[in-house]
């Protein structure tokens, strides 16, 4: 089997001590080895990282985001290889990690705009002969973790801002799913990155370990599960870094009376059943306001569920693929068992797929309850596979505060044809991310992405505007050039305009 590797100054570093396999879910068999980075390979990492900051950092912003022209243009090139390598290792449709990468891209995009994005702020005269600006200064060496479930877009909304900021990047991927994010980091290379400004490293706990710890790493974007997530904004804002850890979720779609039925159906199955429900995004509870919406939601969407499409990944024309583990598989399939023994009421049950061709992936099919009720496990715990729970409420007040009690918060949304809902809904839901008749409101490059409650440690959201301020240190520089010289006295006094 292949050995991936490190990207290290450049190079591709073999690595030595432990490794791990690399499955493919479709079929179940180990495919790659994957080296797993000690202390001392991330030391490494660190050591080009750091090397390589001050001429990066003195590099015109211009030129910084001319790079990030050329890699979109290699990321478009590369598209086929780079979803096939997605597909193979995470197992989602081929259509689906297309469009990962294609929402990956939007923010090389956003990162081309590096010399309008870096102006800062300028006010002359703000006192006599005084001009003053805000500077916005690359942090130096920061790190990044990201999941499985975008092997692709996560490392994508981290490193090309945080490197057109100015800085030097550490990119520990997912040992899940880690051959197209390495593609796409060797694709920075070709595009002319000077080596050492992005460095992947493979591991796991002693990994990541390594680099919260290290004082020369002063920033750390996570993107995982919420127990990661907080151990890590704990650990790094113990030390003095700054970090962004955004974590898991359960989101609610909430069914007005009014809504458009046959449209919302469309777009749950796609939300609930996309990816395997794989996503942080994922919708995975339909709150119905009123039987009637329920049982007719049931009635239509229930034959749609059978007749899903499911099979490798890899393959074309499917709706989805397997779950990315069999540890997954056999987690998800556990909290059915649990739905069920709780006495929520199973309407389709996914467990027991079996692929014809591929009778070892982990595959498992999609699976509705309704009658669920907030304290059963299906109901408060982030499943992250195909499962879709139905609640039933009287009114949308019921709705909005069973979603605020939740202690997760990262998306919702709302399907209805009534605008005082719908503002209603915008405005008083504690969520940090919310459609309007939009199932996956997933915001644009250029606006930032983040939830709230346990979906989200630190105080800035991902990418966009936000990632600018998370990747950069404002410096205000108030800058005096009196036109002739000439004595002045102390001021004891406060300096002021007044
Ligand atoms: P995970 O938390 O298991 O892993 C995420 C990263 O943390 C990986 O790189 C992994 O190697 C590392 N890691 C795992 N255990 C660790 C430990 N003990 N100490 C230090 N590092 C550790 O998450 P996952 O299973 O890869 O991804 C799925 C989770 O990510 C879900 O909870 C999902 O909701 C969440 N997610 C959130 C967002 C978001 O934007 N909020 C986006 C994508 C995924």
């Amino acid at each position: 089997m292949p050995t991936i590797t490190h990207l290290i100054n450049g190079e591709r570093i073999a690595g030595t001590g432990r490794t791990t396999e690399v499955f493919n879910p479709s079929t179940g068999a180990a495919i790659r080895q994957l080296a797993l980075a000690d202390r001392a390979t991330v030391q490494q990492a660190i050591d080009a990282a750091k090397a390589a900051f001050p001429a990066w950092r003195k590099t015109p912003a211009a030129k910084r985001a001319q790079v990030m022209f050329r890699f979109k243009f290699l990321l478009e090139q590369n598209e086929a290889k780079i979803v096939q390598l997605i597909s193979e290792e995470h197992g989602k449709t081929l259509e689906d990690a297309a469009g990962e990468l294609k929402r990956g891209i939007e923010n090389v995009e956003y990162a081309c705009a590096a010399p309008e994005i870096l102006k800062g702020e300028y006010s002359r005269n703000v006192g006599p002969d005084i001009d003053a600006w805000s500077d916005f200064q690359p942090i130096g060496v920061v790190a990044g973790i990201t999941p499985f479930n975008f092997p692709a877009m996560v490392p994508l909304w981290m490193y090309p801002l945080a490197i057109v900021c100015g800085n030097c990047f550490i990119l520990k991927p997912s040992e899940r799913d880690p051959s197209s994010t390495l593609l796409i980091a060797e694709l920075l290379q070709e595009a002319g990155l000077p080596k050492g400004v992005l460095n992947v490293v493979h591991g796991d706990k002693e990994a990541v370990d390594a680099l919260i710890e290290a004082p020369e790493v002063k920033a750390l974007s996570f993107v995982g599960s919420t127990p990661i997530a907080e151990y890590i904004y704990s650990e790094g804002t113990k030390r003095g870094k700054r970090v962004q850890a955004l974590g898991g979720a359960k989101n609610h779609a909430v069914l007005m009376p009014d809504a458009d039925l046959d449209n919302a159906v469309s777009a749950l199955m796609g939300a609930a059943y996309g990816s395997c429900g794989e996503r942080c995004m994922a919708i995975s509870v339909a709150v119905c306001v009123g039987d009637q919406i329920a049982d007719a939601l049931v009635q239509k969407i229930a034959p749609q569920i059978h007749e899903l499409k499911i099979g490798a990944g890899t393959s074309c024309g499917l709706d989805m693929g397997p779950l990315v583990t069999g540890a997954a598989k056999e987690r998800v399939t556990g909290y059915i068992d649990a739905g069920v023994a709780a006495g929520a009421e199973l309407v389709v049950d996914g467990r027991g797929l079996s692929v014809s061709g591929n009778e070892n992936g982990f595959f498992i099919g999609g699976t509705l309850f309704d009658k669920v009720s907030p304290e059963m496990s299906i109901y408060t715990d982030e499943i992250f596979g195909p499962v879709l729970c139905i609640v039933r409420v009287g009114s949308l007040e019921e709705a909005m505060q069973l979603i605020n009690d939740h202690e997760y918060g990262n998306g919702t949304c709302i399907f209805t044809r009534d605008g005082e809902s719908a503002r209603l809904f915008c405005d008083e839901i504690e969520v940090g991310m919310v459609g309007v008749n939009v199932p996956l409101p997933v915001p644009v490059a250029y606006h930032s992405f983040g939830g709230w409650k346990r979906s989200l440690f630190g105080d800035l959201h991902a990418y966009g505007p936000d990632g600018v301020r998370f990747y950069t240190r404002r410096k205000a520089i108030t800058q005096r050039w009196p036109q002739r010289a000439s004595h002045e006295a102390a001021q004891f006094a406060f300096p002021s305009n007044g």
